[in-house]
């Protein structure tokens, strides 16, 4: 029996919005690690395959647990129908690629997850799909960039690594006006904090590798949209291509969505507080929270989330050193290039995740050698604090 009451509030959702419950009546969601599945007799696989009896035909395709996992993302996310993936990666690249052939054009904001980056700007015009990244958070920039052949909007917002925010419903109302669709990688608000579907966009991606699961365990992503978009566009694409998630990864996404609001909320009020104590500190020269009034686009965040998110950016003075010391210096924090842990997570944009951009291509996003983002984890805020504060003191 499938559950999925569309009423249902987020926590509700997320402890049993697409629950598929076997003949055993098990209470925890059920791992099928299964490819395939077998038919009663010929005629039936004959009808399943034809689509005239619903049903499970191969893993590739679709699975009972995966199915969960993306009928629980649906409720969350109020969306029609999506398809979970291998990794965030898969999600992103299946959902641009399925929507494009050659001799269309792509305008995306370029400050874009690094790998989300190269899939637009050197993967796609190998395959004669042009495209051009701006500067997301002015709306003329996207104005400029359209052209006749002009297909496809994608943005990330807040960005990575620097929290910079786009006006999602100003995309979006543009993208209509043009008959191209808007896709949004929503990974850093998390489904809690932004909606982007509400806010006109077409398609969702999320990398399910970082809050979703949340606690550093396992890759996944998933594609969410109108089912139309995806009977039409992602549907062959996915089952051909073979991006799938497997049932194990499924499931323990599934067991992440239960905790997921928690989380959220209390990852968002440590780093809410932390945020507030980094501004304070001599030794930063900037912070970029989206919960403080003086992030650049507080307006917008205004508009359109609904809590300050899980991270922060910081610029700390006197350069790479200053920042490596920083990083050394901590106790809890760990150094990883990861985010959306249980635990708090520090990276240097400049030398890891973002080393491959030019020096130009990274100052044009503002990241400097002294930039720093800083995934708050659920360990006490207290004691975060304090490590902050001893960290900064040790690496004077
Ligand atoms: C991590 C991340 C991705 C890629 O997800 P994977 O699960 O690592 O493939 C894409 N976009 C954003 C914003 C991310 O943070």
């Amino acid at each position: 029996m499938s559950s999925n009451k569309r009423n249902w509030k987020p926590q509700t959702a997320l402890v049993h919005g697409g629950t598929l419950r076997s003949q055993f009546g098990e209470t925890s969601e059920a791992m099928y690690l299964t490819q395939g599945y077998v038919y009663e007799t010929a005629q039936a696989a004959e009808a399943r395959f034809k689509g005239e009896e619903p049903g499970f035909i191969y893993s590739r395709y679709a699975n009972p647990t995966v199915d969960m996992f993306e009928k629980r993302m649906c409720a969350l996310e109020g969306a029609e129908d999506a398809r979970a993936t291998a990794s965030g990666m898969a999600a992103v690249t299946a959902a641009l690629l399925c929507s494009v052939k050659a001799g269309d054009h792509i305008v995306a904001a370029r400050a874009l997850f690094g790998s989300c980056r190269w899939v637009v700007e050197t993967l796609a015009p190998r395959y004669g799909i042009e495209a051009t990244l701006v500067d997301g958070t002015d709306i003329a920039n996207w104005e400029k960039a359209v052209r006749p052949n002009t297909k496809l909007f994608f943005l990330e917002s807040p960005t990575n690594p620097t929290l910079e925010v786009v006006d999602i419903a100003a995309v979006a109302a543009l993208a209509n006006s043009i008959g191209a669709r808007l896709v949004v990688d929503n990974v850093f608000a998390t489904p809690l904090q932004q909606k982007p579907l509400q806010l006109g966009a077409h398609i969702v991606v999320y990398s399910a590798t970082k809050h979703i699961d949340g606690q550093g365990r396992c890759l996944g992503g998933v594609v969410l949209s109108d089912k139309k978009w995806i009977d039409e566009n992602l549907h062959d694409y996915f089952r051909h291509t073979g991006p799938s998630l497997s049932p194990f990864n499924a499931w323990t996404l599934l067991k992440g969505l239960e905790t997921l609001p928690l989380r959220v909320r209390q990852q968002t009020e440590s780093a809410g507080r932390i945020a507030d104590f980094l501004a304070g500190q001599p030794q930063i020269d900037r912070v970029i929270y989206p919960g403080r009034a003086d992030h650049p686009q507080a307006d917008i965040v205004k508009k359109q989330m609904s809590g300050g998110s899980t991270l922060i950016c910081v610029d700390v003075k006197g350069g790479k050193q200053a920042a490596f010391a920083l990083q050394n210096a901590l106790d809890i924090v760990l150094i990883s290039n990861n985010l959306g842990d249980a635990k708090s997570l520090i990276t240097h944009p400049a030398t890891t995740t973002h080393k491959n951009l030019s020096d130009e291509a990274r100052a044009e996003l503002g990241i400097g050698p002294g930039t720093l983002r800083l995934s708050v984890g659920l360990e006490d805020t207290d004691d975060l604090l304090e490590d902050v504060a001893q960290a900064l003191k040790a690496a004077k």
